[in-house]
């Protein structure tokens, strides 16, 4: 089987390499795989900015079908369409496990950098991690689940961060940022979306969800609750400023570097900072939950399904930010 893997550390060293056939463990199943997401964290580690256990073929957004179940495992799994949490491992014994907070235990392995992910025709993943798809959804937009649970976990948990009625400024209307919307939004918040001129796409896609946009070149607008999803200093400099005396800023996207930023605004204007790293189970569960209430779409943020062959197309246009989210198609 053929997987697109990081072959060992450092920039690049990815390519497609054979990878071994996934058998089925006790608890686990094997999914052949629909589609599978392409996101930043993708192309840090193409850049050998994030850390990965070399070889492991990448991939962590998923949707796809049950083909083979392991021991213990219920056979109403077989040939259910479903998107899967990226925990391959957890220890379920720390403090974080007990409280459902896996996404902070300290040994978690995660599918795509410790264990072989997505990026492949088939993968391996615990039946724990499986969510069912309603039937209606795309199996080539499912993919988003993921991205859009990491939303949730950042917005809704342990409250909403936005309250009804609360103006809320979404930096960056990428694929992150267009979910973060939808999610402030369902939350009862006024949202507004911004970007900058190169986002033109995008932001045309935002207002298509129904949110009023802006671009950099215009005046600032202030907010009760600022969601930064672009991951620039830029951006974040610039919510910090927007964010209202008393308000929340809650920081989704990832710089990958040290960046400067002017910080006394949060003592000035007594200013909540928050954010959250990767999903939960219950999380997804919310996430699930808004798709099958249409109160979330993925499939506006699909731009194209790319088969596996042709990644370093869809790569190189995720890295110039072309579209929204392309997807692999093994
Ligand atoms: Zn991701
Ligand atoms: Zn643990």
């Amino acid at each position: 089987m053929r997987g697109l893997t990081k072959l060992a550390p450092g920039p690049g060293n990815l390519g497609l390499a054979d990878r071994p056939e996934p058998i089925a463990l006790e608890g686990h199943v094997v999914l052949e795989v629909a589609a599978a997401g392409i996101c930043g964290t993708d192309l840090h580690i193409a850049d050998g900015e994030y850390e990965t256990v070399t070889p492991v073929t990448i991939g962590h957004e998923v949707s796809g079908v049950v083909t083979e179940v392991g021991e213990g495992v219920d056979e109403s799994w077989l040939g259910a369409r479903v998107a899967s949490e990226t925990y391959f491992f957890t220890c379920g014994q720390c403090a974080f496990c007990h409280a459902g907070r896996p996404n902070l235990c300290p040994e978690r392995q995660s599918i795509g950098t410790h264990v072989d992910g997505a990026f492949a025709p088939r993968l391996l993943v615990p039946v724990a991690n499986l969510h069912r798809l309603p039937d209606w959804l795309d199996a080539e937009a499912a993919p988003l689940c993921e991205p859009l649970a990491c939303v949730c976990h950042s917005l809704l948990e342990p409250a909403p961060a936005a309250e009804p009625g609360a103006e809320v400024l979404v930096i960056g209307p990428g694929p992150v940022g267009l979910l973060a919307a939808q999610v402030a939004k369902a939350a009862g918040g006024n949202v507004h979306v911004r970007g900058t001129l190169r986002d033109g796409q995008r932001l045309t896609a935002a207002g298509g969800l129904g949110f009023e946009t802006s671009t950099t070149e215009e005046p600032p607008v202030e907010a009760d609750v600022v969601i930064e999803c672009s991951g620039s200093e830029a951006g974040m400099v610039a919510g910090l400023a927007a964010a209202r005396r008393g308000g929340r800023y809650v920081q989704i996207g990832l710089a990958g570097r040290t960046v400067a930023l002017p910080f006394d605004l949060v003592c000035f204007h007594e200013l909540r900072i928050t954010s959250g790293f990767a999903s939960t189970p219950s999380s997804w569960r919310k996430a699930l939950e808004l798709v099958a209430e249409r109160r979330v779409q993925l499939e506006p943020l699909l731009t194209e399904v790319v088969p596996l062959a042709d990644w370093e197309r869809a790569f190189a246009a995720t890295r110039a930010a072309e579209g929204i989210k392309f997807v692999l198609a093994p």
